[in-house]
């Protein structure tokens, strides 16, 4: 049999023609005729399946050739019925899917956070607050392995990595939590922490990991432990070579705050108090995750141990919350980090270092690294603005032009974010789209937080996609 595709050239979208038709205005197409190979598709046939969607698939691979590993080359409601009889996609389309798929960012496993900086563009509440309003905040552990084996299903249909050419490189649980407090429990109380959850979305997509933390509170023994297996576990076995860790740096935690308030209000001794918590906890931090750096791991060229400093431009009148103010900061943890080191080696613990020139390394590493990505912050200027309580605040803190400020201009919306009851929202960090996409989670239709920033009242409906 021949068929016939036909690529359009105004929406590069694909209309097929068996041979006993003809298109209605060739002009508009690009046509291309070939013979469709027998085996072109390898295929766990459901009966559920329609054969229409079967075939559809079997012919566009053979006629996308090397390129068929591309979800967003397919005419996509060609395929619609390939995902049925996969619960956690009932009541989605095919395009819809492929929409969520193409978009993918977040899989949220844990809403909610504790460190309550106040540049945080998802304006993270705590899971007090949380709890308050009787809002739900975690994924059941059930929702989360059904959405993987949902996509592991979907995978195996089309016969290749339907993530593999999505938008974003890296993936990520979280949208507003810290990494620190994300595991999930199953039913029969078995704990899966953040490398294992990871693993598992990993897994199933094949990409990067991100890991992000901005701290715990070092009372936080069960946190502070949590963290110490995980990062000996990781360090010490390549198969999580997938997973990068960033440590957020930046003046805006709500202990170094706290801190900038007591110094404008001239309480000079509680304003050292905070910043020493602040900085004895980020150099905890840095010792925590330095094993890390021990095994030299590398990712699609990046470390495994990575920073990420945020601050005003210097030139601001924002005292205490800017790039030279934050540089500063930076001598004090590398301090207390030294010592550390150095208690931990002298000790015998060896919790970290086991020989002298590793806490030259390490400090080394550390010092090049603390040098790198860093940014001002944009996106939330006017709220940060409206919460520098005391800090004379001018024009000059609206700074540099991000890329974050280039993605409202164009809304570039890329960045898709599952929420724990299965809802799927769009957002380009300035500001946030739900749509109809709600996968069929056991928590479906429970009241979550807002996702932020800027949650808009419009839908991007299926129509729309
Ligand atoms: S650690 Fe991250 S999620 Fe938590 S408040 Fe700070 S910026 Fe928001």
């Amino acid at each position: 049999m021949k068929i016939i595709f036909l690529n359009n050239s105004y929406n590069n979208s694909f209309v097929i023609w068996k041979n006993n038709l003809q298109p209605i205005n060739n002009l508009e197409y690009n046509t291309k005729c070939f013979d469709i190979p027998n085996d072109t598709v390898s295929f766990r046939q459901s009966s559920q399946i329609p054969l229409k969607a079967i075939e559809s698939l079997k012919q566009q691979k053979s006629f996308l050739k090397s390129d068929y590993a591309n979800l967003s080359r397919y005419n996509l409601k060609e395929l619609d019925g390939l995902q049925k009889g996969i619960k956690v996609f009932e009541g989605l389309s095919f395009p819809q899917l492929a929409y969520l798929i193409d978009n993918f960012y977040n899989l949220v496993a844990y809403r909610g956070c504790n460190n309550k900086c106040i540049h945080c563009y998802a304006d993270a509440q705590t899971p007090f607050h949380m709890k308050a309003n009787n809002y739900i905040n975690k994924i059941d552990f059930e929702d989360y392995q059904n959405i993987l084996n949902g996509f592991e299903e979907l995978n195996k249909r089309l016969g290749f990595n339907a993530f593999a050419n999505s938008k974003q490189d890296t993936y990520a649980l979280f949208h507003d939590a810290d990494c620190s407090m994300i595991y999930l429990r199953d039913k029969n109380g078995k704990i899966y922490d953040y490398a294992d959850l990871a693993k598992m979305l990993h897994d199933v997509t094949g990409k990067t990991i991100i890991f992000d933390t901005a701290g715990w509170n070092l009372t936080d023994k069960t946190t502070q432990k949590r963290m110490e297996d995980l990062v000996q576990k990781v360090s010490n076995d390549k198969k999580y070579n997938f997973l990068i860790f960033l440590v957020s740096m930046n003046p805006f935690h709500a202990i170094y705050n706290k801190s900038v308030e007591l110094a404008v209000q001239g309480d000079i001794e509680k304003s050292k108090k905070f910043r020493d918590i602040y900085t004895d906890r980020m150099a905890n931090v840095i010792f925590t995750l330095s094993p890390l750096i021990k095994e030299k791991n590398y990712i699609n060229n990046m470390n495994m141990l990575n920073f990420l400093p945020r601050a005003l431009k210097s030139e601001t009148e924002a005292n205490g919350y800017r790039e030279i103010d934050l540089a500063y900061l930076m001598d004090e943890i590398l301090v207390k980090l030294k010592k550390m080191y150095s208690d931990d080696l002298m000790s015998g613990s060896n919790k970290v270092i086991d020989y002298k020139e590793q806490i030259k390394d390490y400090l080394d590493f550390v010092n090049l690294w603390l040098g790198y990505g860093w940014g001002s912050i944009s996106i939330t200027n006017k709220t940060l603005a409206d919460k520098l309580s005391g800090i004379q605040t001018t024009e000059h803190i609206n700074t540099q032009e991000g890329s974050y400020n280039s993605a409202l201009k164009g809304k570039l919306f890329e960045h898709g974010t599952v929420d724990v009851n299965g809802k799927f929202y769009m957002t380009n960090f300035v500001e946030t789209y739900p749509t109809d996409i709600v996968l069929n989670y056991k928590n479906k239709g429970k009241a979550t937080a807002p996702i932020k920033p800027n949650l808009r009242d419009e839908i991007i409906t299926k129509e729309m996609i």
